[in-house]
């Protein structure tokens, strides 16, 4: 619906991210992808990053990476993001082993290209959360801070990351709402979750946030499952629970690639409908640069009507 163009002067009038999320008649859907690492990457991710642009998604997000290269990789796919497609672009920055030169030369690289939003976070040492951070010598201790660097010399819309389940490195639930709070107090406007598998912690994090009169709207993270031992490592790493009722479902059709798959969107799914039933603003799908778990699972809503959001649920998230 929206390549070849070229004229990014039209973007001018998209809606930022904070507007979207404040239209409570429909929740949002945006897409996360990584930097590619060659040329055979690259090429599947334009495909995935044009398929998936043909539903329609209110942004487009691309991680940020630990070494020079990868950052460059991150640049020039929000500049291809950009250029072909109608969404938002999201650009994601973290403050991990960079000086705040640094961090201010990379946003104003994101400005240049005309990405209006960035996704401000920590980011981990090497070997993930648990292993424990070391600030740059001339950088910043937390994304806290990196919120506030952004707030204060550029004009981006900024989101931050929150934990359905406690962040690995306390497990401190009040900690994390708290820094949630303080972190739209330093300017952020909205949050995307980590990958989670239970609505249940969902909701008690936007409960714990709220107590608190932080009022951040608080997009849920999805991560379509597509193969067993990836989403276990990923479990791991972030610190999400996987619930035995999700492990049972997958490994009952292990041996049969095809069936993970199928149960995959099913649970990723159900999991999507509870949450937009419970009021989530949106819903931000983590892709792994591939398009087709994402698109069943948006056909699957859309087919139940979570495109829209009822009254009934459309005051919160
Ligand atoms: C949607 C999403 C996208 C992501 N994208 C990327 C990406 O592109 N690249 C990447 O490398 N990583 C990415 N991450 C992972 C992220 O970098 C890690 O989850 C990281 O461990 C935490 O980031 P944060 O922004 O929450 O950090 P912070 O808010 O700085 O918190 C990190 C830890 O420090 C503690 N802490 C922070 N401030 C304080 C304080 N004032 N007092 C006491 N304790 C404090 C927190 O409790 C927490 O345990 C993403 C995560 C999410 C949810």
């Amino acid at each position: 619906m929206s390549v070849n163009r070229d004229d990014v002067a039209e973007q001018e009038y998209l809606p930022s991210i904070a507007d979207l999320l404040a239209d409570t008649s429909r929740p949002t859907f945006s897409f996360e992808f990584f930097p590619p690492a060659d040329q055979a990457g690259s090429d599947v991710l334009a495909q995935t990053i044009l398929d998936l642009d043909a539903t329609g998604p209110d942004w487009l997000s691309v991680t940020y990476g630990a070494s020079g290269a990868t950052r460059d990789r991150t640049i020039r796919a929000t500049r291809f993001i950009k250029k072909r497609t109608e969404a938002q672009t999201m650009g994601h920055l973290t403050c991990a082993g960079q000086s705040r030169d640094e961090l201010l030369a990379t946003l104003a690289r994101y400005a240049e290209a005309d990405v209006r939003h960035v996704l401000a976070i920590r980011g981990d040492m090497p070997g993930g959360p648990t292993v424990p951070w070391q600030q740059h010598p001339d950088g910043l201790a937390n994304a806290t801070e990196l919120v506030s660097l952004i707030a204060d010399n550029f004009s981006f819309g900024i989101g931050v990351a929150a934990f359905p389940d406690p962040h690995p490195q306390h497990r401190d639930p009040e900690l994390d709402a708290r820094l949630l709070l303080e972190k739209q107090q330093a300017g952020a406007s909205f949050a995307i979750t980590q990958l989670f598998f239970d609505a249940g912690a969902y909701a008690r994090l936007v409960e714990r946030v709220r107590a608190i009169g932080c009022t951040l709207p608080i997009v849920a993270g999805i991560q379509p499952v597509t193969n067993i031992a990836q989403v276990e490592r990923f479990a791991a790493l972030s610190g999400a629970a996987l619930p035995q009722r999700v492990v049972r479902r997958l490994h009952a059709v292990a041996d049969d690639p095809a069936q993970v798959r199928r149960v995959g969107v099913e649970i990723a799914t159900e999991l999507s409908a509870e949450v937009l039933r419970a009021g989530a603003p949106g819903l931000q799908f983590f892709t792994l640069n591939r398009s087709r778990a994402t698109s069943a699972i948006l056909a699957n809503l859309r087919r139940l009507g979570l495109d829209r959001r009822s009254p009934a649920v459309a005051s919160d998230g």
